[in-house]
């Protein structure tokens, strides 16, 4: 039931969440890197994101052992919290838009500047708010996950064998982010869409409160996982997150200097700009290939008793599957004939031999 105070203690928690991050983004130390070339602009980011990540983590667990409070509160507010979420992104959106057009920095109209963006990256206080906002997104994510633990312990006084998958596969799925959170600059967001409503819900609403459906299904468990089972969705995770940290890993080695060695040996590229060893020269976006195997193992875990956990793997598939068409037509207008000579040469998308 969602009272008055509810919402209220919800409000509370996601303002305290966002703005203890945002302060920490400002004045907890990280190294500094450039990004890419954006017409003829380069930026700067301070990447702190895994220092913010293992801060929480670390004062969650001390203050969760100690008694202090429960992350179960996550759980039991979960509607709340959403509700409070939703009006802190459709506001963040306002006050992005109306500053832009204030400042006279967008011509955009108001809707397609309100949905899609004003701007590509505005910053607050230093802070990249693009880049930001992926820290409350994912470690919003890794707390919502670590309450559906915390609620089975608390109701069952044990943790089922696949709560514990779940909770491991999902916790190295944002570790891995944040180590990596450098190959963020050249990601496709970061560099080509704009910072409007539609990534802004995505990263306050639909990644921490849609993400962690999976774990949802997982704290009233209703059937065992077998062993072997278990071996077979190890097995799947370690495949997936290998294809995709392994490509991402490669294309940012080379976006920060061409001449690297992959798997043993120098790297063949089409005239220096575009990869084609290693995972890029099997598939042009096999990254996205390996996300949704971690997605699947991440369902597996609840067995086939439910569909509604598969929606989420589902669910990114159909978004990588799009993704990589406007990816590729966005590639296609930059780099021209020498696009057409990768994919002559790399003729597989997603899934070599089939897609
Ligand atoms: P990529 O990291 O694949 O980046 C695509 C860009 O890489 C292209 O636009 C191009 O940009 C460059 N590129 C493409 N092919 C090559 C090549 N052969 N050699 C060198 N550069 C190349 O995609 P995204 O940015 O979309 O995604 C990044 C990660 O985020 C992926 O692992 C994806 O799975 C994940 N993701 C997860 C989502 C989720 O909801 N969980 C949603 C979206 C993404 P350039 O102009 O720099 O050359």
């Amino acid at each position: 039931m969602l009272t008055s105070l509810n919402l209220l203690e919800a409000a509370g928690m996601v303002l305290v969440f966002v703005g203890a991050l945002f302060l920490g983004s400002v004045v907890v130390p990280g190294r500094r890197i450039k990004g890419p070339d954006m017409e003829g602009n380069t930026r700067e980011y301070k990447l702190n994101g895994l220092a913010l990540f293992l801060i929480t983590v670390f004062v969650t667990a001390i203050v969760q052992s100690m008694g202090w409070f429960s992350l179960s509160v996550l759980y039991s507010q979960f509607a709340a919290l959403f509700v409070a979420a939703n009006v802190f992104a459709f506001l963040l959106a306002t006050w992005l838009y109306f500053r832009a057009t204030r400042n006279q920095e967008t011509t955009t109209g108001f809707w397609r500047g309100y949905f899609f963006g004003a701007l590509s990256n505005p910053t607050w206080l230093g802070v990249d708010i693009k880049l930001f906002s992926y820290r409350p997104s994912l470690i919003g994510l890794a707390l919502f996950n670590a309450s559906f633990a915390v609620m089975q312990y608390e109701t069952y006084g044990e943790l089922t064998l696949a709560m514990m998958l779940y909770q491991i596969f999902t916790f190295l799925y944002v570790f891995n982010y944040f180590q990596f959170e450098q190959g963020m600059v050249h990601t496709w967001d970061m560099i080509s869409e704009r910072f409007g409503w539609m990534l802004i819900w995505g990263d306050y609403v639909l990644v921490p409160f849609f993400y962690c459906l999976v774990g949802w299904w997982l704290v009233h468990p209703s059937d065992v996982l077998h062993p072997i089972a278990a071996v077979a969705i190890v097995l799947l995770f370690g495949f997936g997150f290998w294809l995709f940290r392994g490509a991402n890993q490669q294309k940012h080695r080379f976006k920060r200097k061409a001449d690297i060695r992959i798997w043993g040996q120098p790297a063949r590229t089409l005239e220096g700009r575009l990869l084609i060893s290693g995972f890029w020269g099997v598939g042009r976006h096999l990254n996205y290939t390996g996300e949704i195997c971690v997605y699947f193992s991440f369902a597996l875990t609840t067995g086939f008793e439910s569909w509604v956990p598969y929606l989420l793997p589902v669910w990114l598939t159909v978004l990588l599957c799009h993704r990589s068409l406007r990816d590729e037509q966005r590639c296609c207008a930059k780099y021209g004939d020498l696009w057409t000579r990768y994919k002559q040469r790399v003729r597989y998308s997603m899934l070599p031999f089939v897609y």
